[in-house]
């Protein structure tokens, strides 16, 4: 790609990044939550051996993970399921036994347990009821950090400023709500 085709980067949406990414950086517990369960979500490889990552959110990888990102895979439309006015999502493997390189984990991986959730224009967190890793703290509500749960809020709602992660959110919450996926809805 020549100069001349890169889309200029928009300073507005790489300070929400860095402000999304320091809002969500409050610990989900007091200590660390991986020891409970054996870093079940961060882990390399499953039960059989295929390797695990993590989808980056729609202009994740060009404001704020290009710098550090080293071992991903474009996944392309044509070939992967995706919303359709997202052309391409980053999908990035983990690393380290436990757990990835910590500062610079994608969003997707600080909002969990909750995922964010936007129907009739109202905003919520979400817990699904779909759960591949079984994370214990699910039913150990009463021990998260308000810190926690404020962070990834306030977190979302800056990403919510930018269009194409608003219409990323709706999109999964539409589908969210119709396959009747959610356990709890916060607040
Ligand atoms: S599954 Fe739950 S307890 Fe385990 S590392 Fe992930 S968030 Fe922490
Ligand atoms: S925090 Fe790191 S190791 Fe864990 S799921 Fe996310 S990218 Fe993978």
């Amino acid at each position: 790609m020549t100069d001349k085709n890169k889309k200029p980067m928009r300073k507005d949406y790489q300070a929400i990044f860095t402000k999304a990414y320091a809002l969500m950086d409050e610990a989900i517990i007091a200590g660390n939550c991986g020891e409970c369960c054996g870093y079940h979500c961060c882990r390399r490889r499953d039960d059989d051996e295929k390797r695990l990552g993590m989808y980056l959110l729609p202009l994740e990888y060009e404001y704020i993970q290009a710098a550090v990102a080293t071992d991903y895979e474009l996944h392309s439309q044509k070939h992967y399921k995706m919303p359709p006015k997202i052309k391409k999502m980053y999908y990035i493997y983990c690393h380290l036994e436990s757990g990835c390189l910590r500062d610079h984990r994608p969003i997707q991986c600080r909002t969990y347990p909750f995922e964010p959730h936007l129907e009739n224009g109202v905003f919520s967190l979400v817990i699904e009821k779909e759960q591949i890793h079984d994370c214990p703290l699910i039913t150990r509500r009463s021990e998260w950090r308000p810190a926690f749960i404020d962070g990834i809020y306030n977190g979302w709602l800056e990403l919510l400023k930018i269009p194409i992660i608003k219409y990323h959110i709706e999109y999964f919450s539409k589908e969210r709500s119709a396959a009747g996926n959610i356990m709890i809805n916060y607040p």
